[in-house]
C-alpha cells in the first residue's frame, strides 16, 4: 500500500475522493482496530499516509520524528515514509487556519470556547493561539485542569464571541444532537463547526436561527488534504486548487 488514511472507522470519509482529485496516486481507506493499527505502524509498508480517529495522538510513538506544527499541536495526522524513516506532520492545523481566514471570522482578542478535548480540540487551540485570541476556554464533559464544564461555560462565559465545535456531537447519523444550547450567548459572533456531515448541524442552524455567522468543517477537509498531499508528494499546490474540489464536494450535498 502506497498512500491512504488508517483510523479506526473510515465509512464516513471523504479523503479518498478529495485526493484522488488532488494527485494520481490511488489513495486507499484502510480501518484498523488496535491490533491491526499497531502491526501496520510497526511493518512501515507504506509510502504516505494520512491518519484520524482514534490515531492521531497514538500514533506519535511509532515515528522518528515530528514536523514542527506536529510538535506545537501534539496530534499527528500525516505521516510520510522516506526510506524507511517516519515524518510526523499535522496538516488540520493549515486547515483550520484557512477555513478561519477565507470566511474572514474576527479571532484577535476574542474569548473562545472549543467545544471537546481529543485530537482536533489540540489543533484548534494551537491555531487559535496564533491568531491571538483573547482567552480561550475549552469544553469538556470531564473537566479537568486547563478545561471547563458545559454548566461553567454556561453560567460564567456567556460572553463568548467565537465557539468552535471538534467534538463528534451532531455528525451523521445522529444528526439530532447539539453540543451546546447557544441562547444564552448573546456575544456570540460566529460558530465554527469542524463537522462537514451534515454540512448544517443542530448547531450552525441554531447559530443562523440566531442571527450568528456559521461556517461548517469542508472547506477544512479539502485544505487539510491539500496540504498533506503537498507532504506525500514533496510538491506545492497552488491554493487554487482548494476552491473546485470543495465546490464539486458542496454540490453533491445539496
Ligand atoms: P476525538 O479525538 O475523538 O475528540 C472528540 C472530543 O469530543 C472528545 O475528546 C470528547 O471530549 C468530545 N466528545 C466525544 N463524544 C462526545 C459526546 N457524545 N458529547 C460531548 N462531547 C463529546 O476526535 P477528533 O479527531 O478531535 O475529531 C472530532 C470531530 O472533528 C469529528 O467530528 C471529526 O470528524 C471532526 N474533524 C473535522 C476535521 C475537518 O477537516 N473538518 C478535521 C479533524 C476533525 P471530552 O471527553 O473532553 O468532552
Amino acid at each position: 500500500m502506497r498512500y491512504g488514511l488508517i483510523g479506526e472507522k473510515l465509512g464516513h470519509s471523504y479523503s479518498k475522493i478529495i485526493h484522488e482529485k488532488l494527485a494520481d496516486y490511488r489513495y486507499d481507506l484502510i480501518p484498523l482496530n488496535q491490533e491491526e493499527f499497531d502491526k501496520f505502524m510497526t511493518a512501515r509498508e507504506f509510502t504516505a499516509i494520512n491518519v484520524t480517529i482514534p490515531y492521531k495522538q497514538r500514533v506519535i510513538p511509532y515515528l522518528d520524528e515530528l514536523h514542527s506544527t506536529a510538535r506545537a499541536v501534539g496530534a499527528v495526522n500525516t505521516i510520510v515514509n522516506r526510506g524507511g524513516k517516519l515524518t510526523g506532520y499535522n496538516t488540520d492545523f493549515y486547515g483550520f487556519e484557512y477555513m478561519i481566514q477565507k470566511n474572514a471570522i474576527p479571532i484577535n482578542g476574542r474569548t473562545c470556547f472549543i467545544l471537546g478535548n481529543g485530537g482536533a480540540a489540540k489543533a484548534v487551540l494551537a491555531v487559535l493561539k496564533h491568531l491571538q485570541a483573547g482567552e480561550i476556554l475549552i469544553v469538556s464533559r470531564t473537566p479537568s485542569k486547563g478545561t471547563i464544564s458545559y454548566e461553567e461555560c454556561r453560567l460564567r462565559h456567556s460572553d463568548a464571541k467565537i465557539i468552535v465545535n471538534t467534538t463528534p456531537v451532531g455528525m451523521y447519523p445522529n444528526t439530532n444532537g447539539s453540543p451546546l444550547d447557544l441562547t444564552p450567548f448573546k456575544n456570540c459572533e460566529a460558530v465554527l463547526d469542524l463537522i462537514y456531515n451534515p454540512l448544517h448541524t443542530k448547531l450552525t442552524l441554531q447559530a443562523k436561527e440566531l442571527g450568528i455567522q456559521s461556517v461548517n468543517g469542508l472547506l477544512m477537509l479539502v485544505a487539510q488534504a491539500k496540504q498533506a498531499a503537498e507532504y506525500f508528494l514533496a510538491q506545492e499546490f497552488d491554493d487554487a486548487v482548494i476552491e473546485p474540489i470543495y465546490q464539486e464536494l458542496l454540490s453533491g450535498f445539496l
